[in-house]
């Protein structure tokens, strides 16, 4: 196996900025693409990313970059590239994916035949094997994806096996749940901080509390998970027990959260405390039953964060448009909370009654939603009087 190797890690649309400054701060350089960030790293690289970052979908090994406008310089691109370094003999290589976008090449089944035909090639090749007698795939499982992007393209191996939103805490997820790494970034683009207090008065199973929860306690999203590299002869197994390990005392204790859900749906909260528990937070967060509409406090310097019910899934019309202004009225005279709200709802800020400091553009999944934007007043906290 080489040293060094180019990586990707995937990212939702909108959200490559988010992962790009994840990935500096575990101490990697990194370039941000569209839907991407790309860096360079070995083995102890590719654990950690997978280990710690929380708002990314997936990390690949880009095994190379070539220009293929015809099948012949497909296959060519692909038998050049250096297979032997990643899959030993026995290794199940599916072409899980192909992908063409604005390239003369466009069938992508004929892609991913071509690609299959090529690494076979080149792995009968290096191992000696008699051309024509099938290699048996027996062995740890190597998905290959093909992108081909403008002719260019782009051959690369999945690490993460299943998407890194799944952190392996939320068994019961309810309705209509946010996934995982979107709302860790969300919370990662907001002001929030530890030390105020967050609540999300529509949590449903929960998913922003127990990630904030998470991010306090330096909890490593991937640490209750497995991954596809783990299965892979050339990632040495102590390395990445002992990578786990230091990710486990890496786990803060003794901080003062204040992390509130509430949900008009009983069976959500209690699913929310489930999803905790499994977590490893049920300590630090709390959920309860209770309206939006009912929701007072006087705290200050506080963050909202919520995904309401957005239209035609969970709520008709006219309802939404009755919850977004009671949203609203609930939320004016918290002046020094800033407030996050994610919908799909484009008349979001009338219904609500004030236009948002900022609206930022994401994706969850397939539906294109806004993250609307209002930031609290700056207020100094009262200083306790001494004695
Ligand atoms: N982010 C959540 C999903 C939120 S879906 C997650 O990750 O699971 C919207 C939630 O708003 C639903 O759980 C629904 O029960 C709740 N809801 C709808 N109307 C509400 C109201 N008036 N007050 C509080 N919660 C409400």
């Amino acid at each position: 196996m080489k040293n060094k190797f180019e990586m990707l890690a995937t990212a939702a649309a909108g959200l490559e900025a988010v992962v790009g400054r994840e990935i500096r701060e575990l101490g990697i350089d990194c370039q941000i693409e569209n839907g991407r960030v790309r860096f360079e790293g070995g083995v102890k690289e590719m654990i950690v990313t997978n280990l710690w970052l929380r708002s990314a979908d997936r990390i690949k090994i880009v095994v190379g970059t070539f220009p293929a406008k015809t099948f012949e310089e497909l296959f060519q691109g692909v038998f050049a590239l250096d297979w032997e370094h990643y899959l030993p003999l026995g290794a199940k290589f599916p072409i899980a994916k192909a992908k063409c976008v604005r390239s003369k090449l466009h069938n992508e089944p004929s892609v991913q035949a071509i690609s299959k035909k090529a690494v076979v090639k080149k792995l009968q090749k290096h191992y000696a094997r008699p051309e024509g007698v099938p290699l048996m795939e027996h062995g740890p499982e190597f998905k290959i994806e093909v992108s081909i992007l403008k002719d260019v393209a782009t051959v690369m191996i999945d690490t993460t096996g299943s998407s890194l939103f799944k952190r392996g805490y939320r068994t019961e997820k309810g309705g209509a749940p946010i996934k995982e790494n979107m709302a860790a970034a969300i919370l990662l683009l907001s002001n929030w901080y530890p030390d105020k207090p967050l609540m999300d008065p529509t949590c449903g199973s929960g998913t922003f509390c127990i990630e904030a929860a998470m991010m306090a306690l330096n909890i490593a999203p991937g640490l209750s998970r497995s991954f596809a590299f783990e299965e892979w002869p050339w990632v040495d197994g102590k390395l990445f027990s002992s990578l786990k390990d230091e990710a486990r005392s890496a786990r803060k204790s003794d901080i003062d959260l204040d992390i509130v859900g509430s949900d008009i749906d009983a069976r959500m909260v209690e699913i929310a405390w489930q999803n905790a528990r499994a977590a490893g937070v049920e300590d630090v967060v709390s959920f309860k039953q209770m309206r939006l509409q009912d929701w007072k406090t006087e705290k200050i310097n506080g963050v909202v964060i919520s995904n309401p019910p957005y239209g035609e899934r969970l709520l008709d019309d006219k309802e939404v448009t009755r919850l977004y202004q009671e949203m609203g009225q609930i939320f004016a005279p918290l002046k020094t909370w800033s407030k996050f709200v994610l919908t799909s709802d484009e008349l979001f800020e009338e219904k609500y009654g004030q236009k948002a400091d900022k609206k930022r553009k994401l994706y969850n999944g397939t539906l294109k939603v806004d993250l609307y934007q209002y930031f609290g007043e700056r207020v100094k906290r009262p200083i306790k009087e001494k004695g």
